[in-house]
Formats: C-alpha cells, sequence, structure tokens
C-alpha cells in the first residue's frame, strides 16, 4: 500500500505560501480528494513522488511528454543550449528552424509566431480574428477550454468544469457578452447563432478533439460543418491544437481529420514539457500581426532558447519517426477495447471515448458527446477508480472532466498492468 507522508507534509507546508497548494488548480485533487502526490523526478512512463513510489503515468504533463519524460535527446539538447545563455530578447536562428519544421510538418500554416503558453496562443488568435474581421463576437464550445483568458471562462471545460464553477468572479459581463457558446457537435446551435447574430462574429474557436471534458470526439460531419458556416459567412475558423497538435499525427487534428483551420494554436506540446505555445495560419490574417501589421502581439521571453530547442528536438523525433504515431493509436485502442470489456463484464456502465493517445472513461450508460452527458457520468465512481489506481501505482489525470494522455514510453506491460489493476479496483467502485 501507497504511503503519501512526504507528500501529505509538502502539501500542508505549500498551503500556507500558495493559493490552495499548487501553481494550477486540478492538480490539487479538490474533486478527488486527498493528497497531491507531489513529484521528484519522471522517466519514460513513470513517475516517482517524494516518498519514492512509482506511477505508471497517464497525465504526461497534459501531453507534451509524447515520447516520455527525460527524453534523452531532449535533456542533452537543452543542457547543451544552456551553456550559450538562456536568453536573448534578440532574434536567433533556432526560431527560424523551429518555425519552419512546424510549416513543414503542418502545410496550411503560412505564418507562425512563438508564445509561452496555450491562453496566451489562444487570446492572440482571437485578437487576430477580431482585427482582421472588425467583429467582436466569437463562439466556443460548452465544455472546452482555451486557457484563462477572460473572454474564454465562459462554460469553460477543465478546473472550471471539475469544480463546477458557473461564472468566474473578475470576468465583467462585458467581456462574457461577446462570448457565444453552443452544445459541442450540434451544427444546429452554431447556425442559430450565427444567424442571430448576423455579420458580428469574428471567430469559431473549437478544439478538434476535444480534451478538457474528458475526451470527446467530433460526430462525423461537425468540423467540416464548421469550416462551411466559416467560408460562408466570412468567419475565422481556430482549431485550438494545444492538445492534438503533434500527438494526434505530425499536423495534428487539421491532417488527422482533413480540415484546414484559418488559424491554429499549439502549446505545450512543442516546448516539450517547458512553457511554449504559438499561434499561426493562413498569410492574409498572420500577416496583420505586429510588426508586420497593426495587430500588436509581444513577448519577452517568446521564442526561448531552451524552449526551442527542446520542441524542435522533440518535433524532429516525431517527425522521423512516423511510426510512433501507429504504436500510440494501437495503445489507446488496445485500452479502450479492454477496459470496455472489464466494465461490461463487471456490469458497470462505462464509455471509453478514445482518439489515438487521449482517453477517457465515462461511467455512463449512454454515449458522451457533448458537456452536458459527460456531466451526467457518475464522478464518484469515477474518484473510486482514481484512487482505487493511485494506491495501485497507476496516476490518472486526477478528474473526470480530463483526459488521460498515453506516452510511446508505455510498454505492453504497462497497459496490462494497468489493466489488471483497474480488474483489482473493480470490486470498490
Ligand atoms: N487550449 C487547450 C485545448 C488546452 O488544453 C489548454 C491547457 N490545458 C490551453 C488551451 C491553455 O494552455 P496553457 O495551460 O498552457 O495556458
Amino acid at each position: 500500500m501507497y504511503e503519501y507522508t512526504s507528500s501529505k507534509r509538502l502539501f500542508e507546508r505549500a498551503q500556507s505560501s500558495i493559493p490552495g497548494g499548487v501553481n494550477s488548480p486540478v492538480r490539487a485533487f479538490k474533486s478527488v480528494g486527498g493528497t497531491p502526490i507531489f513529484i521528484e523526478k519522471a522517466k519514460g512512463a513513470y513517475l516517482f513522488d517524494v516518498d519514492g513510489q512509482k506511477y505508471i503515468d497517464f497525465i504526461a504533463s497534459w501531453g507534451p511528454m509524447i515520447l516520455g519524460h527525460s527524453y534523452e535527446p531532449v535533456i542533452r539538447a537543452i543542457q547543451q543550449k544552456a551553456e550559450n545563455s538562456t536568453s536573448f530578447g534578440a532574434p536567433t536562428e533556432l526560431e527560424v528552424q523551429m518555425a519552419e519544421l512546424i510549416k513543414e510538418l503542418t502545410p496550411n500554416v503560412d505564418l507562425i509566431r512563438m508564445v509561452n503558453s496555450g491562453t496566451e496562443a489562444c487570446m492572440s488568435a482571437l485578437r487576430v480574428a477580431r482585427g482582421y474581421t472588425g467583429r467582436n463576437k466569437f463562439i466556443k464550445f460548452e465544455g472546452c477550454y482555451h486557457g484563462h483568458a477572460d473572454m474564454f471562462l465562459v462554460k469553460a471545460g477543465s478546473g472550471v468544469a471539475t469544480f463546477g464553477i458557473q461564472e468566474v468572479p473578475g470576468v465583467t459581463a462585458g467581456t462574457a457578452q461577446d462570448t457565444l457558446t453552443a452544445p459541442y457537435n450540434d451544427l444546429e446551435a452554431v447556425r442559430t447563432l450565427v444567424q442571430t447574430h448576423k455579420d458580428q462574429i469574428a471567430a469559431i474557436i473549437v478544439e478538434p478533439v476535444a480534451g478538457n471534458m474528458g475526451c470527446v470526439l467530433p460526430a462525423a460531419g461537425f468540423l467540416a460543418g464548421l469550416r462551411e458556416i466559416c467560408d460562408q459567412e466570412k468567419i475565422v475558423l481556430i482549431f485550438d491544437e494545444v492538445m492534438t497538435g503533434f500527438r494526434l499525427a505530425p499536423g495534428g487534428a487539421q491532417q488527422k481529420l482533413a480540415i484546414d483551420a484559418d488559424l491554429v494554436t499549439y502549446g505545450k506540446v512543442i516546448g516539450a514539457g517547458l512553457p511554449v505555445g504559438a499561434f499561426g495560419g493562413k498569410k492574409e490574417l498572420m500577416e496583420r500581426v505586429a510588426p508586420l501589421g497593426d495587430i500588436y502581439q509581444a513577448g519577452t521571453l517568446s521564442g526561448n532558447p531552451l524552449a526551442m530547442i527542446a520542441g524542435y528536438t522533440l518535433l524532429t523525433e516525431l517527425k522521423n519517426h512516423p511510426e510512433y504515431y501507429q504504436q500510440l493509436e494501437q495503445k489507446g485502442a488496445y485500452l479502450k477495447d479492454h477496459l470496455t470489456a472489464l466494465f461490461k463484464e463487471a456490469d458497470i456502465p462505462a464509455q471509453i471515448n478514445q482518439f489515438g493517445s487521449m482517453l477517457s472513461i465515462f461511467f455512463n450508460a449512454e454515449p458522451v458527446t457533448d458537456f452536458l452527458s459527460a456531466s451526467k457520468s457518475d464522478m464518484a465512481r469515477f474518484t473510486r477508480l482514481f484512487h482505487g489506481l493511485l494506491k495501485r501505482g497507476v496516476h490518472l489525470p486526477p478528474s473526470g472532466y480530463e483526459s488521460w494522455f498515453l506516452s510511446n514510453a508505455l510498454s505492453q506491460s504497462d497497459l496490462d498492468q494497468t489493466l489488471e489493476k483497474v480488474k483489482q479496483t473493480l470490486q470498490e467502485l
């Protein structure tokens, strides 16, 4: 049985100096209860906590650890780069190489700008869409999360959904009134909004495969329908690929699902675990960004050399090994098939939503296709599964409203051990 003595002590201490003891809310285990596990180090598919215990990791730093933790080429590249200083505030060749590599992997990105987080990427992309169209409103989907900028914290997913926050104090009514929301996968609702607010909508922003209300797949025709509506109404289509970019395919969801967005946002994955984001897309939009154009956007540490070399090294590995994507897909499908069978045998209603290396378990008898159906899942049962697995050495994301992220460092034995531990937990569910 796992003991969390040192984690408990640290969590206690952390709460005196950090709000809730954590620097990002979902980490606090607030919805599942208990003490968050403080991590000492990680290697491959495993986390090691401050009490010396080992966990099979299904968080993968919420996405970036596609090839596992402490990936040798990335760590070596960061070490070497750090010898030349950590930031210059002036351009480097590496930033050019990074932009060229992303363009090569994502063909419809003509120009790309680096930022420092997914939040920054999404707020900047929306500013470009608003500046370009001269319109104020935009549509987002219930349960999707695009970072913590004010205008996105309306019916948002991730921690906002996990903690059941209806309205975020500090987001003004003036800001929120320009955020229109529709249920995910509901094209009719989008059409109605577009007609009601004709010529006022700058952008539709969407997670092409949603990961912030748990993993929810786009229904057949949903993304193509959005593309069509945007073309007809001259609305900018933004794909938020902070989770899906370079994870579902080298060219992200755009490539995997064969839909071109006008603007696309990236995040954590392109920093291989260092703080990075990016937004890019069609030339006519991106050439409006300062200093080329008048839509201002900036960042002192944007294009930071350590973050760039980490991301460049990871993306180069992914580019050179297309087989990794097949392997990730196989691992995801294997878990889905076996989890489905396990819960069926145990007569526990469950939906396993999986797309490539993203996966979620919803304890729900009905298919989960949007936020409403996700929220009808038995979250108390998820909590029991979470703790049942944690004490057996498997670390899931600590919320039923989050996606699991698989890394290619997971071996067949890791997957089978995980399934075996789920089996052991069934009695407790
Ligand atoms: N968009 C999506 C789809 C995300 O999943 C996230 C973070 N989980 C963000 C934006 C915000 O990224 P960050 O936390 O780096 O600001």
